[in-house]
């Protein structure tokens, strides 16, 4: 396979673009703290500019198209992103079209928890495993399953909530409609949401202050403490229901990797249907540009999208 294409990031507080060759390599990267007040409505600021600039920087030669990652839902086969909970105006609606027309390349838009599983099961740890599940732990909680170098998908391309499954029923209620969903108890903005609550940090600090605040005090300790058994209990309950070989985190709302790989190892060390040849637990190696590289194979590797 030769060429590149461009992965486009769009999570819920920065938008990414990167270019990305055949094998996977990451080339050039541009990354800005996503802005709702930039462009909109049709133009696509904010995406547009920077899909333009990566272009223009990357000289001559097209790319095979643009692959988008973004925080869902998503509905993939129509490319338009619709979810009013996790992106402004600005982000939402036909995104697919409108890159389409302003670049003239093929553009494929993907749920980003998704597009991390296709990029952890190319170039990660997952690239050696048929079944693969990755934990996208960010601002909000994705999962994505791959089988066979394929994306597992519901009908009409829908991407599994799987972030919004409960663990346990009698937690906070989330956007989604349930109680205690592990996305409402263990994401990036419920750690903030419940110190902040608690008290123990300001209500615009970020996820990495009440994982760094937990070393001191005792509110965020229990805050973080409740979201790592989330995770592992989220994770046994992935392992009952689909027998992955891998399951691989990856985020930046993870607090201390060491910790929560040990919770969860211990949690699946206990439990009787662990598939044949045991779960591995491993940590994303792709630092941060999983979302990007799993869009950009979309676009190199279309079967992984089928
Ligand atoms: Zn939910």
């Amino acid at each position: 396979v030769t060429g590149w294409a461009v992965g486009v990031d769009i999570g819920g507080t920065g938008v990414r673009v990167a270019q990305v060759a055949a094998t996977g390599a990451v080339g050039r990267v541009l990354s800005e703290p996503l802005d709702a007040h930039r462009g909109g409505g049709r133009d696509l600021g904010q995406l547009t500019d920077m899909v333009g600039a990566l272009l223009e920087k990357s000289g001559p030669g097209r790319p095979a198209g643009i692959g988008i990652a973004a925080t869902g839902p998503v509905d993939p086969e129509r490319g338009v992103i619709s979810n009013r909970h996790t992106l402004p105006e600005s982000f939402r609606g036909p995104v697919g079209r409108r890159l389409e027309q302003a670049f003239g390349v093929p553009v494929r838009l993907e749920n980003d928890a998704d597009a991390a599983a296709a990029g952890e099961s190319w170039t990660g740890p997952g690239a050696t495993v048929e079944i693969l599940a990755c934990i996208t732990i960010g601002t909000g909680i994705g999962c994505g399953v791959i089988r066979g170098a394929k994306i597992v998908r519901g009908p009409r391309g829908w991407h599994p909530e799987f972030g919004h499954h409960v663990v346990d029923p009698s937690g906070p209620p989330c956007y989604c409609g349930a109680r205690g969903c592990v996305e409402s108890i263990a994401s990036g903005s419920a750690v903030v949401r419940a110190a902040s609550a608690a008290g123990a940090v300001a209500a615009d600090a970020g996820a990495a202050d009440v994982f760094a605040a937990a070393a001191r005090d005792p509110d965020c300790r229990v805050i973080v403490g409740r979201a790592h058994s989330a995770i592992a209990t989220a994770v046994l309950n992935l392992v009952a229901a689909l027998a992955p070989q891998m399951v691989v985190l990856t985020g930046n709302a993870i607090g201390r990797p060491g910790d929560l790989v040990r919770q969860i190892r211990r949690r699946l060390g206990s439990y009787l249907f662990t598939p044949p040849g045991g779960v591995r637990v491993r940590l994303s190696e792709l630092g941060g540009m999983a979302g990007c590289i799993g869009a950009a194979r979309l676009m190199l590797e279309p079967g992984v999208w089928s």
